[in-house]
């Protein structure tokens, strides 16, 4: 087969990660009888030097055109002195907007090589944890009306206030349980769903309309959990989760608390999905300007990057199964980039030579 794959790598340290992850789906394709057509775009600081902007109009098509697309990261000081309505961010915004991307999927693993790393407990660590985030990303509080009503004394009165508003529909709400429960039918079919229902009009709907969505697959178990519970079960046993789902701002928290307890960020791949297959793939981290251009970086969060994007854009499981595979032995047998080594390590690997690593292994 042949895949379109839109590549844009971005800012900092974006154009050594994202030649890391081609290298990696290179050797894939190779081995799995695929061809990977590649396609560079410009997005953020990148594009505001060639082009004045942050999000051209060539990204918007060709990355819509494709079958996917593979982002590294952007931003960066160079840019930070642009007017707020054409900063590298803006770009990201930008394309999330033009490929509607509603879902957003962030796994948190511990990787048993990297337990040291693990802020939890020893106990809780033995167990291990594998879950998944899927997160509502354009809808809810962040999306509602923003409000401040003054009153006549300003910002010290005590009759200023300000509100925003959660509002969900059924609609958003069926789409994302959808997005979870497809996400679960490849994992271990469990889904907590997280709400507020003892308080909130939207989280009732949204439990009533989850559960509705459950029968539709009736190998996943569903479970409801609160918000407040969760943040607590996420540190005392994250061995419980499999897929989380979430509303956009109870999302955004908890994602961020799950991806911490991994202790790596140089690990972290995401995803971000809409009605198409066509979604956009990209590291948690940022364009790490203080190692950007010195190969230090840890390429490991974009090659899982590319594996997310062959299992869930292109249905390719065993191709991503390899590349996950490649990525856990590699650990197991002691390699390691600055980011995840420790003082006893005899050799820390750079960029290049950590993608060597995964390719050997492939
Ligand atoms: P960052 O994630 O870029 O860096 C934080 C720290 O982690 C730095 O010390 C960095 O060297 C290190 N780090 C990050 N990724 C690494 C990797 N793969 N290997 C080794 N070390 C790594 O966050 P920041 O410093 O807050 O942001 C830098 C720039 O990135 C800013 O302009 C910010 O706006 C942008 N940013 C972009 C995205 C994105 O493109 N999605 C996300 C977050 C931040």
């Amino acid at each position: 087969m042949q895949y379109n794959i839109a590549l844009i790598k971005g800012d900092g340290i974006g154009p050594e990660i994202v030649t890391a992850a081609v290298r990696v789906l290179e050797k894939v394709g190779e081995r799995f009888g695929h061809t990977f057509v590649f396609t560079d775009y410009l997005l953020g600081g990148a594009a505001i030097d060639a082009t004045g902007v942050p999000f051209p109009e060539e990204t918007r098509v060709g990355c819509l055109a494709s079958d996917s697309v593979l982002l590294g990261a952007v931003g960066g000081p160079k840019w930070d002195s642009q007017p707020a309505t054409n900063r590298p961010e803006k770009g990201l915004l930008g394309i999330r907007k033009a490929m509607g991307l509603y879902t957003n999927l962030r796994p948190a693993r511990l990787y048993p090589a990297l337990k040291d790393e693990c802020p939890l407990r020893a106990d809780i660590v033995a167990k291990g944890f594998d879950l998944m985030m899927v997160r509502e990303l354009t809808g809810g509080i962040y999306f509602g009306d923003h409000v401040r009503q003054d009153a006549a004394g300003g910002a010290q009165d005590p009759d200023t206030k300000a509100w925003d508003v959660e509002v969900y529909s059924v609609m958003e709400i069926e789409r994302i349980a959808r997005a979870a429960f497809e996400a679960a039918m490849k994992r271990r079919k469990h889904v907590t769903s997280i709400d507020k229902s003892n308080v909130l009009a939207t989280s009732r709907l949204w439990r009533e309309t989850v559960h509705r969505i459950a029968k539709e697959y009736p190998e996943v178990t569903l479970d409801d959990m609160l918000v407040d519970n969760t943040a607590m079960q996420l540190v005392r046993n994250p061995s419980q989760f499999d897929v989380v789902l979430t509303s956009n701002m109870f999302g955004d928290i908890l994602s961020d608390e799950a991806s911490q307890i991994t202790g790596s960020i140089g690990m972290l791949p995401s995803a971000s999905l809409g009605a198409t297959r066509c979604g956009l793939y990209e590291p948690l981290h940022g364009s790490a300007p203080d190692i950007a251009g010195q190969n230090k970086a840890n390429p490991l969060a974009t090659i899982l990057s590319a594996a997310m994007m062959l299992r869930y854009a292109l249905d390719l499981n065993d191709e991503a199964d390899a590349i996950e595979a490649a990525v856990d032995r590699c650990l197991n047998e002691g390699c390691r980039t600055a980011d995840i080594a420790r003082s006893t390590d005899a050799r820390v690997l750079t960029c290049t030579e950590m993608t060597d690593e995964v390719l050997k292994r492939l």
